[in-house]
Order: C-alpha cells, then sequence, then structure tokens
C-alpha cells in the first residue's frame, strides 16, 4: 500500500518549483518547524525545499529534486494532478502522523514573493 500524500497547492511563485497553476513540481517537499521548538502557529511553519528562482544555473541545480514521473503522468492521465510527496516534521501538527507524514488532504503552501524558506509556510498547519 502506497503512504497517503497530500495534495500541495502552492502560491511561492518565487520558487524554482513552482509552476502555474499553483503546482509545485519538486518530488518531494519537506515541512520543518522554523525555530527549535515545535511550531505553536502556522508562521513557525516553512517549505524547507524553497529554492529561490534564479536563472539557468539555479534551474540546473534543482533538477535532482524534479518529479519527472509525475509531470509526464499528469501530462497522459488527465485525471493525475502534479504533486510532490511531502516530509513533515512538524509533530505539534493534528494532521502530523509518525513517520513524519502529514494526513491532510490538501495543503496550502503560502508566501508569494518569498526570498527565503522562512517567508514561506504550511497554511494548512492546525495546533494539535
Ligand atoms: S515553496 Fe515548497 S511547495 Fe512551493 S513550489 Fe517551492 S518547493 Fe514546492
Ligand atoms: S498540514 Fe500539518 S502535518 Fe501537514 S504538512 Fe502542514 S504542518 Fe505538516
Amino acid at each position: 500500500m502506497s503512504q497517503h500524500h497530500p495534495k500541495v497547492v502552492c502560491e511561492v511563485d518565487t520558487c524554482t518549483h513552482w509552476l502555474p497553476g499553483e503546482v509545485c513540481g519538486a518530488a518531494n517537499i519537506d515541512i520543518l518547524n522554523e525555530e527549535e521548538q515545535a511550531a505553536e502557529s502556522v508562521e513557525h511553519t516553512m517549505c524547507k525545499t524553497f529554492a529561490e528562482r534564479r536563472g539557468l544555473a539555479n534551474l540546473i541545480g534543482s533538477a535532482d529534486n524534479v518529479n519527472w514521473r509525475g509531470a509526464i503522468e499528469a501530462a497522459i492521465m488527465p485525471d493525475r494532478e502534479l504533486s510532490p510527496t511531502t516530509t513533515c516534521v512538524v509533530d505539534s501538527c493534528v494532521y502530523w502522523e509518525d513517520g513524519n507524514l502529514c494526513m491532510a488532504d490538501e495543503i496550502l503552501v503560502s508566501g508569494s514573493g518569498a526570498k527565503e524558506c522562512q517567508d514561506t509556510n504550511c497554511e494548512t498547519f492546525r495546533k494539535k
């Protein structure tokens, strides 16, 4: 049985993994606590996989974390949506489950115009 992963909807249009339609083209994203202590609010979470889009060098640099299979499946199978797997360590969230899994159906990563990981948030975080 394959593991549950939420559909990722992302507003962070300055990220090298971002694609039009609020899609994340990364193979996997890591959602982390911004501080050492467990997150208490949305602002304490971040997408660590964020990388600022900076021309071609950056694009090539991110090529080892591209969901190529998902992109091909999305292109040939209309009901397949492109979305990365999610690894989340924010265990103070109601959706978190053992194995660093997120059991939400969908997560929203916010932070339009972000310049660094800390500018992004998992909007779907809800404190346990
Ligand atoms: S910020 Fe995170 S979720 Fe959004 S496109 Fe970048 S890697 Fe994907
Ligand atoms: S909704 Fe909660 S468990 Fe899921 S990625 Fe966001 S912070 Fe992690």
